[in-house]
């Protein structure tokens, strides 16, 4: 694969040192930026490569899917800007400090992840796939908490809101729910 990106396949010491000072819009977790940037094509809204979950579990199951020693090589292959690099770096270094995670530059692994453009929306598949797997963050995706969403798509998990044992903790209130966006509860 030829990438000629000008910043970059890899995040640089510059991306994570401008991982400190980004942009308060790019951290801030309010609902009102997930909804729009969902897509009804995709399942619950962000998850790739999924048509129905059969698992009684909220991480996906089978040892294929798990990344090797929880470390996930990755790779840009969109053109990003500087300020949106030093988001996804500043996703990155929250899993490297709360998680046992490592995102590594992929050099020779078969296994990786590729951040890029696809007009889809904001979307991973779940766990590790084979070969290289997209995450897609298009406009409007390079936010702090939403990247880290993603992320935790392609280490594995589903979403909390469809847990099987959701209901015995929250109250859903159906009625604020826009159409199309309803995640149904797993069997
Ligand atoms: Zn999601």
């Amino acid at each position: 694969m030829i990438v000629t990106f000008q910043n970059g396949i890899y995040l640089t010491a510059e991306d994570f040192q401008n991982a400190f000072t980004i942009d308060n819009n790019h951290i801030d977790t309010s609902p009102d930026w997930i909804a729009p940037r969902q897509s009804s094509d995709v399942f619950e809204g962000d998850i790739s490569g999924v048509q129905s979950i059969q698992e009684l579990r909220n991480a996906i199951v089978g040892r294929n899917y798990r990344w090797p020693n929880a470390v996930i090589p990755y790779i840009i292959a969109a053109p990003f800007t500087i300020a949106e690099r030093g988001v996804i770096a500043r996703a990155l270094m929250e899993y490297h400090n709360r998680t046992c995670i490592r995102f590594v530059p992929r050099t020779i692994q078969p296994d990786y992840i590729v951040f890029r453009t696809t007009g889809s929306g904001c979307n991973s598949n779940v766990g590790r796939t084979g070969g290289a797997q997209t995450v897609s963050l298009d406009q409007g995706c390079v936010h702090v908490g939403l990247i880290i969403h993603e992320l935790m798509h392609a280490a594995g998990f589903y979403h909390e809101q469809a847990r099987t044992d959701r209901d015995d903790y929250v109250v859903i209130n159906w009625a604020n729910i826009q159409d199309g966006c309803i995640c149904t509860p797993k069997l």
